[in-house]
């Protein structure tokens, strides 16, 4: 669908003409989940957060469930473990969620991204002291990578043939996005093999037989599978019906392949429907974690306040070039900005069982986060 996402990012460039983000003012900003949300929904004057829970409400934050907000706020916070300090541990800190579309020899067009361009960036990650988590993790709050090291999402959409496939001997091929993971995380000890899959009904072009040996593959070595509907349309203009026809008749497909859910949905084109709970859950064909917008920042934690499950941005994969305003808002120029200003990046305490964050910022903590948190 690469003229239909040539109009996302038409979208995308609208916006911030439009003014909705200055840039230079966009990183400091907290205000920024309504721009988020324009981004991706196109509906300027929705109310971002009025039918939400709370962030983080009903997640798998473990620990948390029992804590009431204004217990929560009022106890006091327990000191850190010495060595969740050491690290500079920051649990409050932006995640990177890379959103990638095909994966080619050679780029042909936007969005686009050559094998070589992949293998760089997630090279690049791994030295940089990243380890990749799924989408279902990070939208449940549950991040277990080693201490001192980041968390960052892989996204790939739309389930083309150059993200996966599997050769003779049932090995991911290696010139797929897949393929090109597993070689990065041989390459570089501690680099987790792991990505989500936003799958169309197309399914890399496996047909059949093939199609439930490559998903089981994935599933078995750890990849996560999304859903992304089935046939890539614009949610915003469909009826409910129409909307659980796509997102559930992907669904159908992927449990009758593997038997399992997916975990999460991204949005075609970013577009929300009009209402989002047809979206959400459908008793007894689909229910998600959390769901994944376009955008142009990085995420927040998920322990923090500012943290919302049903619009989580990503960061278009590209580089410093003058389309869609990329030397400032996607993946090379953020994880440049991250590298400069290592206080706001996520940095893991190593425990998934605490939620570690310098003493100045305990303030910013998702209430349900606050009973599990560390302060040093
Ligand atoms: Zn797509």
């Amino acid at each position: 669908m690469p003229l239909l996402h040539k109009i996302a990012g038409v979208v995308v460039v609208c916006a911030v003409l439009l003014g909705l983000v200055l840039p230079g003012e966009r990183r400091d900003d907290g205000g920024n989940e309504a721009e988020v949300e324009r981004v991706g929904g196109g509906h300027p004057a929705r109310p971002v957060d009025a039918e939400r829970p709370a962030p983080g409400a009903g997640a798998a934050v473990p620990g948390t469930a029992s804590a009431t907000p204004s217990a929560a706020a009022t106890a006091p916070i327990q000191a850190a473990a010495p060595a969740a300090a050491a690290a500079k541990a920051n649990e409050l800190g932006q995640v990177p969620v890379l959103m990638y579309h095909r994966i080619l020899d050679k780029a042909e067009q936007s969005l686009d991204r050559s094998t070589k361009e992949l293998y760089d960036e997630l090279t690049r990650l791994a030295k940089g002291g990243y380890t990749p988590i799924t989408a279902t993790e990070l939208a449940s709050g549950r991040i277990d990578v080693p201490a001192g090291r980041h968390p960052v999402v892989l996204t790939f959409d739309d389930s083309t043939p150059g993200h996966f496939g599997l050769d003779a001997h049932g090995n991911p091929k290696p010139d797929t996005a897949v393929g090109i993971i597993q070689r990065v995380a041989r390459e570089n000890p501690g680099f987790r093999a792991t990505a989500t899959m936003y799958l169309n009904k197309d399914m890399f072009g496996l047909k059949g037989a093939e199609a439930s040996a490559g998903l089981a593959w994935l599933l078995q070595h750890g990849y996560d599978l999304g859903n992304h509907t089935l046939s890539h349309p614009n949610l915003g203009g469909l009826s409910a019906e129409k909307v659980r026809a796509e997102i559930g008749g992907l669904e159908d497909e992927v449990v009758k392949l593997t038997g399992a859910h997916t975990g999460t949905l991204a949005y075609p084109f970013g577009v929300p429907p009009e209402k989002e709970e047809w979206a959400r859950e459908q008793q007894g064909r689909f229910a998600f974690q959390g769901m994944f917008l376009a955008g142009w920042r990085p995420a927040p934690s998920p322990f923090s306040e500012d943290f919302d499950r049903w619009a989580v941005p990503r960061v278009r994969s590209e580089g410093k070039i003058k389309e869609n305003d990329c030397e400032k808002y996607c993946s090379t120029a953020w994880l440049e900005y991250l590298d400069q200003h290592p206080q706001e990046r996520y940095t893991s305490d190593g425990d998934p069982g605490t939620v570690t964050v310098p003493r100045g910022l305990q303030d910013g903590l998702a209430a349900q986060a606050r009973s599990i948190a560390r302060v040093y």
